[in-house]
């Protein structure tokens, strides 16, 4: 390689970068405790550089390529590299982390195999298999109550709940293999079941309800606004 080669010196240098930056980020952290601020934003502006996102991905592929033979990863929504690993590869729903740009989101995965970024706001998604798949028909398919009476359902409650994460407009939290599960965003919470607003009554899921006897909640106005009334 001549040493003249612009181009050639510019990836010596992000490979470099990539070099010194995982030893400041592990063995030398404390060393450079100091200076977390600056050297986070050297890299954030590195990573802008798709020549530093192509660096990145050469010096990952081959970890990657054992997780790619078990099917654990899809192209990230972000960079576009096949570099997003899925933490729950046979769960519907699946946290991604990026090993090239370092996003993390959620992802759901349909029958088809097909897999989309969950964003709290789509419901819908026009697939590449030829079907709109709906998030409403999961909804329905996970709902807690679906196998009761109408009878039952009205002393049970409902079976699905709000989430506290998207805050959706509908209750898009369904208990899904033994975890509370929001198919709107994605977020997740084991299986310990929801908390009410002290004031409404309304069951959500990762929403602060302290206080909501007096504030109440996203969609009550709790005792004070109430009184003033
Ligand atoms: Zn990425
Ligand atoms: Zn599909
Ligand atoms: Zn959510
Ligand atoms: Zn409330």
């Amino acid at each position: 390689m001549p040493v003249e080669d612009p181009a050639a010196i510019a990836m010596e240098q992000l490979r470099a970068w990539f070099h010194l930056h995982s030893l400041i980020q592990g063995r030398w952290e404390s060393v450079f405790a100091g200076h977390r601020g600056e050297l986070a934003k050297l890299d954030q502006l590195l990573r802008r550089n798709r020549n530093y996102l192509q660096t990145i991905y050469d010096q990952t592929e081959a970890r990657l390529s054992g997780l790619k033979v078990a099917g654990k990863v899809l192209e990230c929504r972000s960079c576009g590299f096949s570099s997003g690993e899925l933490d729950s590869p046979t769960r519907l729903v699946s946290g991604v982390a990026c090993h090239v740009c370092g996003d993390r989101y959620a992802v759901i995965r349909f029958d088809c195999g097909n897999a989309y970024p969950l964003d709290g706001a789509t419901f819908e998604f026009d697939c590449d298999c030829g079907v709109l798949h709906k998030v409403q028909d999961l909804i329905s398919k996970y709902d807690e109550s679906r196998d009761l009476s109408p009878k039952d359902q009205l002393i049970h409650g409902p079976g699905r709940y709000r989430c506290g994460e998207c805050l959706s407009i509908e209750e898009t939290v369904v208990p899904i293999d033994g975890a509370y599960t929001c198919l709107g965003c994605g977020a997740e919470w084991g299986d310990e079941g929801p908390e009410s607003c002290e004031w409404c009554n309304e069951l959500w899921f990762g929403y602060s309800l302290e206080g909501s006897y007096l504030n109440g909640c996203e969609l009550c106005e709790g005792k004070i606004e109430w009184d003033s009334d």
